[in-house]
């Protein structure tokens, strides 16, 4: 009995005894629960609505998301704190497609995440016909992903979900598209056959061991060092060896810089710290050891001025994928490998080895540091009037520092560039923002990922334009009662809030906002907090109620609208053209 059943008889056995069946939506919930998935990010329609609900009667946690780009980038963030997959589940065509961003986000991440979603019936797809939500989702998916896959059968769930969650997280992260139609939850076959099909995942993401002649090449390429430095990446803070990253930096005694989610890996407020000597570090260290982190844009490429002199460094890279090493440039000693095992068959082959950096290059660094802090410190202590982002920054920075346990989230073009560099973060994984791709709108998904995934407080720290696209889920964080923080940082627009119709006309300007918006009565429209502060005063006094009380909360925080750069720090991706800056005078000044 079982798989070979005939319908006919299936059909005759759910009259007189159903509790010997199962069906498509409760293998799924099955097959999540046997690999300890027990959280589903989602927005129910059809075919999706009921398997939300029978979830949640399987106990499992169902969070309901009012657009599925949210839900989506919730799970992903899930993925990264978590190193399991977060599942994303969606509705056919639409809202597969809102969630399609969020998967794509998170493959460019290389955070592992599985978006499921239903889809309509094949046959009727498949030859055009016109059916509901037609859309041949699982070829759309596969460019955005890592793997996508359809399952067809019943019998088929408990396989094709221990092979959507290993893609997910083995080798390099990233997300994995799930097809599921409609028809095959409905599905019904024998309860013990069902229970035999599923599959739990064995060691999903395997450790993975650089060999010794690649580490005796790495070793060798630091003994030469004489001013070296680490960059830590976001990768090294989701491997969680966090104990063999910092034996790694404090043995070996080099200088270390954090890319922005690595933050907090190692505290900022580390002797060893480096990154208020950014632009010295990666000018002119000759050795740098990438650990988790990419060599892209965010780097420069690892060329031109902030990298001084072309071929003057040498590259260690640790990385989980083979093809990241020369991506763009000469790696001199690749490590293949996790950055726990990497990073402990560094630590033993280092024994004996008498690697430390040159005292001269520490204090050197040293010094750089200490001075572009002190210069910020008193940039922080403002009381200008209107508020700037340096004096809210800085009562940000002291609220984090009093409660390091608190997860950061940031997002924003000058709100973000100038809170990585002022805000510390004193713990692993505890600062959340717009990743690879700077993506604005993650915000309110990557803060409600952090309060359900860990149960700590987070402090949201939002540019208005980032907020905006993803305003609307502050109605989400009420009906869970997340201990959630939103401070959005209100200069009335989009980089500034103080600019012109170049034409004259009568239309704002096409990056201005409402001036004074009440984002905070947003949050009160749910039954959250909300506060309007203009003073640091006022937003350390709202910020500290906020964060004792846990209550979801808005902080909006009027911010001087000509306090902002165009573009934030990467201005210089803007496209130039010597023809319009003489047709506007005022083009990118
Ligand atoms: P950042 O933006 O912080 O510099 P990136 O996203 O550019 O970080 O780089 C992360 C890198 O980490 C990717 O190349 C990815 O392959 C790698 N990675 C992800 N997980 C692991 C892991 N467990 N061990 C080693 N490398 C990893
Ligand atoms: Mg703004």
């Amino acid at each position: 009995m079982g798989i070979a059943e005939t319908s006919e008889s299936l059909k005759a056995r759910a009259e007189t005894a159903p509790e010997t069946l199962t069906d498509g939506f409760h293998l799924l919930i099955d097959a999540l629960k046997v690999n300890d998935i027990t959280t589903i990010y989602n927005v129910p329609g059809i075919p999706i609505t009921d398997l939300g609900r029978y979830a949640q009667a399987q106990g499992m946690r169902v969070i309901s998301f009012r657009h599925e780009q949210h839900a989506g980038y919730a799970a992903s963030v899930a993925g990264f704190l978590t190193k399991k997959p977060g599942v994303c589940m969606t509705v056919s065509a639409p809202g597969f497609l809102n969630g399609l961003t969020a998967m794509a986000n998170a493959t460019t991440n290389c955070w592992p995440m599985i978006l499921i979603s239903g889809s309509s019936e094949r046959e009727i797809v498949d030859l055009a016909q016109g059916d509901y939500e037609e859309m041949d989702q699982l070829a759309i998916a596969r460019p955005f992903c890592k793997a996508a896959y359809r399952l067809n059968h019943v019998e088929d769930i408990g396989i094709a979900i221990a092979r959507a969650i290993r893609s997910a997280v083995s080798g390099r992260p990233g997300g994995v598209y799930l097809d599921i139609p409609g028809a095959v939850l409905g599905q019904i076959m024998d309860a013990q056959e069902g229970s035999k099909s599923l599959v739990k995942v064995i060691d999903p993401a395997p450790r993975q061991s650089p060999a010794s002649d690649a580490v005796a090449r790495a070793i060798e390429v630091m003994k030469g060092a004489e001013r070296p430095l680490i960059v830590l990446g976001k990768g090294a803070a989701y491997d969680q060896s966090d104990d063999l990253v910092r034996e790694l930096v404090e043995k070996t005694g080099y200088p270390f810089l954090p890319m922005s989610m690595a933050k907090g890996l190692l505290p900022d407020v580390h002797p060893q710290c480096a990154s208020a000597a950014r632009s010295m570090v990666l000018k002119d260290s000759d050795v740098v050891i990438m650990v988790g982190a990419r060599i892209n844009w965010l780097l420069s490429h690892g060329k031109g001025k902030q990298w001084g002199e072309p071929g003057g460094k040498r590259f260690v890279q640790i990385d989980i994928s083979a093809e990241e090493m020369d991506s763009n440039v000469e790696i001199a000693a690749p490590l293949v490998g996790d950055v726990g095992s990497c990073a402990k068959a560094l630590l033993d082959a280092m024994e004996g080895e008498g690697i430390a950096p040159p005292t001269d290059w520490l204090d050197a660094v040293h010094t750089k540091a200490e001075a572009n802090m002190a210069k910020m410190a008193n940039r922080l202590r403002n009381n200008n009037n209107p508020m700037d982002y340096h004096a809210a920054l800085g009562v940000l920075k002291d609220a984090i520092t009093e409660r390091p346990d608190t997860i950061l989230v940031n997002e924003g073009a000058n709100t973000l560039d100038l809170a990585r560099s002022i805000v510390n973060v004193h713990k692993p994984r505890h600062r959340i923002d717009v990743g690879t791709w700077g993506v604005m709108g993650i915000g309110m998904g990557a803060a409600i990922a952090a309060a359900i995934e860990t149960g700590k407080q987070v402090l949201a720290v939002e540019g208005d334009s980032a907020f905006g696209f993803c305003g609307m889920e502050v109605e989400t964080i009420c009906r869970y009662k997340l201990p959630v923080c939103v401070v959005v940082f209100n200069n009335n627009g989009i980089y500034r809030g103080d600019g012109e119709n170049w034409g004259g006309g009568e239309d704002p300007s096409t990056t201005v906002f409402v001036p004074d918006a009440r984002y905070d009565k947003m949050m009160e429209a749910f039954g959250g907090d909300g506060a309007w502060v203009t003073t640091p005063d006022e937003l350390r006094q709202a910020v500290t109620a906020a964060l004792d009380s846990g209550k979801p909360t808005l902080i909006n925080a009027a911010i001087d609208p000509a306090a902002g750069k165009e573009s934030g720090n990467i201005g210089n991706l803007n496209p130039q053209s010597i023809v319009a800056q003489a047709r506007y005078p005022q083009v990118h000044k």
